[in-house]
């Protein structure tokens, strides 16, 4: 399989390279440039498999001759041997319609399913290929601390994550500071998240910096991450199926950056039978906005009750927009220098009818989201997250749905309390973590500060 830029300006390169390279050298986001279609016998075959065997399958026409078989195999069994369930991601009936569980892995959160497998791939390349790789991201929470338990403990790999000083919850905090391998690095900074951000958009900006300390990002747009959760939508519709190409289910999805949302829509393209698409917004509704009306402009960032998903400019929306127009990176990037020049931009109506025959979108509101989380304890005791209970509103009244759960409720107890005045029980990836040892590094909020702190721990590691 070969990768190419939905802007067009790199040369297809192969799967290593693109998972290597990230973002896109001219901008833009890699994608494949030409995804397989499946067969019915190839689906009802693959519904019979274990989750990590059907991983095998689905990635191996995407990964092609870049890794062999056995090796790929391997890193899959590993990324999963560290979820508690041992369905990685079950399936449960929830009244009329269908939960599929994704927060059994060591952070309790979706992002580990991903996560997980990167955290070896990038071992596992850079071991074969030679090279070294060193992760800088901010973290307002939750991608941090899965960032750090996906490469905690690898060889060639060091992380450090910036996270705003006394402004994430206890919880996330210590997910993140009580990780005590060598090679990760937390920096508490005395300022907001968006310093944190700026800061790191300044480091990567110099880019003899970057090439000299082989710097790269936590990638929320890295290809390996939406191939990886492309996985759970073919083994959930199996799970509630029994894996009859005749029976399409809808997915409803909470969606911040996109790229969840669009695994789904790439398992469709590819034969999934998937009826709708639903995706879930809070307050921060860019992207319900988009499906309704065409038009894709940003607004103010509002923080609400399910904050992973307080964002406005979605960065996996390119990938979508690129196939919206038919591949053409021309089309794409004329949308978006538009958008970069009028902060907004509307796509044709034809282009429209199409992103409608897919997508539906609901905005939830923080209200509607504690009035979920609260009818669906009452009628069937179960908790839901904030963000889970976004997509369980907005697939209300309908059947044959499978919401996807992003997050356990035992990390957004303060949301879970105010619904239905008690907390949920926490999975043992969450127990303990007050009364564990901690180590991280406190810094003004300055470029100049972190870039000496990152010069001189590195200096230590990688003499
Ligand atoms: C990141 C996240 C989301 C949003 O996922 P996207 O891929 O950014 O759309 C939803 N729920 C939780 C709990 C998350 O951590």
């Amino acid at each position: 399989m070969r990768y190419v830029s939905t802007r067009g300006g790199v040369a297809p390169i192969g799967f290593a390279e693109a998972v290597m390279m990230g973002l896109a050298t001219d901008g833009g986001l890699l994608v494949p440039a030409s995804p397989p279609r499946l067969d019915d016998d190839t689906l009802r075959a693959w519904a019979k498999l274990r989750f990590q065997d059907l991983a095998l399958e689905v990635m191996t026409p995407f990964v092609g001759d870049a890794i062999p078989r056995a090796d790929l195999a391997d890193l899959i069994e590993r990324s999963y041997a560290t979820f508690s369930h041992p369905e990685v991601t079950p399936v449960v009936r929830l009244g009329d319609q269908w939960l599929l569980e994704l927060f059994h892995g060591p952070t309790a959160a979706f992002k580990d399913v991903a996560l997980q497998f990167l955290g070896n791939l990038f071992e596992y390349l850079l071991e074969r290929d030679g090279g070294r790789l060193n992760i800088v991201g901010a973290t307002s929470g939750d991608t941090g601390s899965a960032a750090i338990a996906g490469v905690r403990g690898k060889a060639r790999i060091q992380i450090f994550i910036l996270f705003p000083d006394g402004r994430v919850s206890p919880i996330q905090e210590r997910q993140m500071t009580t990780v005590l391998d060598p090679n990760v690095h937390t920096i508490a900074i005395r300022g907001t998240f968006d310093d944190g951000q700026r800061i790191v958009k300044q480091l990567f900006g110099d880019l003899d910096f970057k090439r000299e300390l082989s710097l790269g990002a936590v990638n929320s747009i890295n290809w390996a991450r939406i191939l990886a959760q492309m996985v759970y939508y073919f083994y959930a519709w199996a799970r509630v199926t029994g894996g009859d190409p005749c029976h399409p289910v809808s997915f409803a999805v909470p969606t911040g950056n996109f790229g969840d949302i669009f695994a789904g829509y790439m398992a469709k393209r590819m034969g999934l039978p998937v009826e709708r698409l639903i995706i879930a917004t809070n307050r921060n509704d860019i992207l319900s906005r988009f499906v309704h009306t065409g038009v894709y402009a940003a607004g103010e960032v509002y923080p609400t009750l399910s904050p992973a998903m307080d964002i406005q400019i979605a960065s996996n929306f390119e990938r979508y927009l690129y196939y919206l127009v038919d591949q053409d990176p021309v089309v794409v990037s004329s949308y978006l220098d538009f958008l970069g020049r009028e902060g907004r931009m509307e796509v044709a109506s034809h282009r429209l009818d199409r992103a409608q025959s897919h997508f539906d979108a609901v905005a939830v509101s923080d209200e509607a989201t504690l009035a979920q989380i609260r009818e669906t304890y009452e009628r069937l005791g179960y908790i839901l997250d904030p963000h889970t209970a976004t997509g369980v509103r907005a697939a209300q009244g309908r059947t044959d749905v499978i919401c996807l759960a992003t997050a356990h409720p035992a990390k957004f107890a303060e949301a879970v309390t105010q619904a239905i005045g008690r907390e949920a029980e926490p999975p043992l990836a969450l127990r303990g973590l007050m009364e564990k040892e901690t180590r991280c590094a406190h810094l003004e909020a300055s470029e100049a500060a972190v870039r000496a702190h990152i010069r001189a721990t590195l200096a230590k590691v990688d003499p």
